[in-house]
């Protein structure tokens, strides 16, 4: 390989405009290339005055007739040209007196910018423009001109001259391909010099619609080159990891399984026996086990978690558990003890709230290994948290906390060279190729089957209008015995509205339900306040539950069978499957009301229809990918996945069946083309400084 040419090496680039580059994470002329465009410009032809429409973006030219600086609510200055055919009103708010000189009667101009209908005609506010002399023609411009994403104190037209420079700068050894040949010719893609000079730069008879829909071959196959490195990146490290031994967590003794079926009021259903042997045959080995177990909500993942722990404990060795919120570490503890302490194996609960004293003996007892099964949140990875022998570590509902997070605490786990097997629990129903690129560093297992007995959630889309109707409702079920939530969502997460929202609505609730115990659990509360509240909900001491989303992950009350949301219409589809789950736990009927405020637009009332259409989470997420895109569903936040720069999950999902393929072929015959492939797109120290 030769040595990366930093932008300083291009004509004209100097320290300044290198320190802007860098910001943009530019510091090659390689990386420079690899700044893609946003969209594209049609400049290449002319539009005559008089076919001019509103709304469009394009070139113009004309004769000055008149520029007059003028006072309309605002200082402003109007020039008119005309060609012949028409004529167009140019607005300039800010100006030089020089430049309303400038524009004298005569004078030729060619401008560009948005046409919009005014009162005066079509005009043009602020266009670029540029004088046109009959000795001196302006350049004729041949190619589609390429808009960059808006970048600090650099002009759009400095960066089109550094991508030109770059270009001739670099040689194509200097700008290497990294897929092989063979490769690229069953994908059908360009080579990457041909796509890289194409998105720069692109010939003024190109496809300028499948350029902006980013469906161009040469767009395809950077997306292709960028999702295959997202998957071999995963794919090494799932390497790096596995290349180090594991504790083998053999069948041997069963006695504390056997224990903990024998406690259940209930028999394990066929899919939660299914993953539990998968997890089980990956334990035995003497290689880190790294395992995702996804279901839907309540198919009873905890469990599935619990038995596979009596693993590691019946070989003396510890295990921890990480959940995404103190409620739900809370929750788990309590379950854990619930099964585990009879057996005489203590639980240990490790979260931010737990300070001083007590904090340092609990470390203390991990340390030690006194604690055979520590609980927490991200709390557990830690300074200062040393476990004594972990062999197996939990991760409770991922998406909540995305890649790194997953991978700081694969390193935290190592001790005496051993990794600790790893075994990821998540209720994000995503589709199936998608789930191999997100994580394409784990083996899969699926609880396709909930427990028996319960009944479907019943989902109604009622107008906040309504809301007495609703109350009735609450007032009924909670007579009947029953237990209701009550959702008023987090709209924006540094907003201090929700809590007080939250609490107006409890006392309003309060007020309207004088014979019901209403509680209040919001995200701002301290630790112990939250335990409260939910531990009168569980034993049913409160009633009615006002919450914000902070209960929308894990929590488990059979009795609660009424969830009401409010501002339905704001929240994503996963969010409000995540909330309704937590009703339809146990034998009673149960119902979701989702309340709306204002009237829907259709996009919006369509997607409620998806949640009273189908309790299905899988079939919610596909729904939810075709109304609204990728988003927040298959973004960062669910996924792990890193922002991706040129790929779009959703419109590029075909390529990754093949991208798959490609992933196992370099693997196998071109190993040594492998890092600097992930190089290039994903950043080093995303993934390589936190395992390396
Ligand atoms: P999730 O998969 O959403 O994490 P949980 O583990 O919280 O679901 O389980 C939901 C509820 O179902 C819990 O109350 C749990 O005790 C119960 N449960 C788990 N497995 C079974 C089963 N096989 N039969 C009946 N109930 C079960
Ligand atoms: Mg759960």
């Amino acid at each position: 390989m030769t040595d990366a040419k930093p932008v300083t090496t291009l004509r004209g680039v100097g320290e300044a405009l290198a320190l802007r580059l860098r910001a943009l994470g530019v510091q090659t002329v390689e990386d420079l290339l690899f700044l893609l465009p946003l969209r594209y410009e049609d400049r290449t032809r002319i539009v005559p005055l008089g076919e001019l429409r509103a709304g469009q973006r394009v070139a113009v030219e004309g004769d000055v007739q008149l520029a007059d600086v003028v006072l309309r609510g605002r200082r402003q200055l109007l020039c008119r040209i005309a060609d012949g055919s028409g004529f167009l009103t140019l607005r300039f708010f800010y100006f030089t007196a020089q430049q309303h000189r400038a524009l004298a009667k005569g004078v030729r101009l060619r401008c560009f910018g948005e046409a919009r209908r005014s009162t005066m005609g079509l005009e043009i506010v602020h266009p670029e423009y540029r004088r046109i002399d009959a000795t001196a023609p302006l350049a004729e411009i041949d190619q589609l001109t390429p808009i960059y994403p808006a970048t600090e104190g650099i002009t759009q037209g400095r960066l089109r001259l550094l991508m030109r420079l770059a270009l001739e700068t670099l040689s194509s050894a200097e700008l290497p391909d990294w897929l092989p040949a063979a490769v690229l010719a069953d994908a059908r893609l360009p080579s990457l010099r041909k796509a890289i000079e194409f998105v720069h730069r692109p010939p003024a008879d190109a496809p300028i619609d499948q350029l902006m829909d980013g469906r161009h071959p040469a767009q395809r196959r950077l997306a292709f080159e960028e999702l295959l490195a997202h998957h071999l990146s995963l794919k090494l490290l799932r390497h790096r990891i596995q290349s180090q031994p594991g504790w083998p967590l053999g069948a041997g003794a069963e006695e504390l399984k056997g224990a903990l079926i024998a406690a259940l009021p209930f028999q394990l259903t066929g899919a939660q026996r299914r993953s539990l042997a998968e997890i089980e045959q990956d334990l035995a080995l003497p290689i880190p086990m790294l395992r995702l177990v996804q279901g839907d909500v309540g198919c009873g993942k905890t469990l599935v978690a619990a038995l596979a722990a009596t693993r590691a404990l019946q070989s003396g060795r510890q295990v921890a558990l990480m959940a995404p919120t103190e409620l739900l570490a809370d929750q788990h503890a309590q379950n854990f003890r619930r099964w585990f302490e009879p057996l005489r194996v203590a639980v240990g609960l490790l979260t931010g709230a737990i300070k001083g004293k007590a904090r340092s003996s609990l470390l203390a007892g991990i340390r030690a290994g006194q604690l055979p099964i520590v609980i927490g949140t991200h709390a557990l990875f830690q300074e200062g948290v040393d476990f004594a022998s972990l062999a197996l570590v939990i991760v409770d509902e991922q998406h909540r906390f995305g890649v790194h997070q997953r991978l700081a605490l694969r390193e935290k786990g190592a001790r005496d060279g051993h990794q600790p097997h790893q075994l990821i629990m998540t209720a994000t129903p995503i589709p199936r190729t998608l789930a191999m690129t997100a994580y394409a560093d784990l083996d899969v297992s699926v609880i396709d089957e909930l427990p028996p007995g319960r009944t479907p959630v019943q989902t109604v889309v009622l107008a906040e209008t309504r809301r007495e109707e609703v109350v009735q409702r609450i007032h009924t079920a909670c007579c009947a015995g029953r237990q209701a939530y009550w959702v008023c969502p987090l709209i924006d997460e540094s907003d201090e509205m929700p809590y007080q929202a939250a609490e107006e609505t409890a006392a309003a609730l309060a007020a309207a339900l004088p014979e019901l115990r209403v509680g209040l659990v919001h995200g701002r509360m301290t630790p112990a306040a939250k335990e409260r509240i939910m531990a009168g909900f569980k034993a049913g001491a409160i009633q009615l539950l006002v919450a914000t989303t902070v209960i929308e992950v894990g929590v488990d009350v059979p009795n609660a069978t009424l969830m009401v949301i409010e501002n339905a219409e704001r929240m994503g589809l996963a969010q409000l499957h995540q909330l309704r789950g937590r009703v339809g736990r146990g034998q009673h009927e149960s119902a979701c009301l989702l309340l709306y405020r204002g009237s829907l637009s259709p996009l919006a009332r369509e997607r409620l229809a998806v949640m009273r259409a189908t309790n299905d989470g899988f079939e919610v997420a596909r729904r939810d990918l075709q109304l609204r895109g990728p988003g927040e569903l298959l973004g960062t936040r669910q996924t792990g996945l890193a922002q991706m720069r040129v790929a779009n999950l959703l419109r590029d999902a075909d390529l990754l069946p093949r991208v798959q393929i490609a992933a196992e072929a370099m693997l196998r015959a071109w190993p040594q083309q492998v890092p600097p492939l992930v190089n290039r797109w994903v950043g080093r120290r995303e993934l390589y400084g936190r395992v390396g």
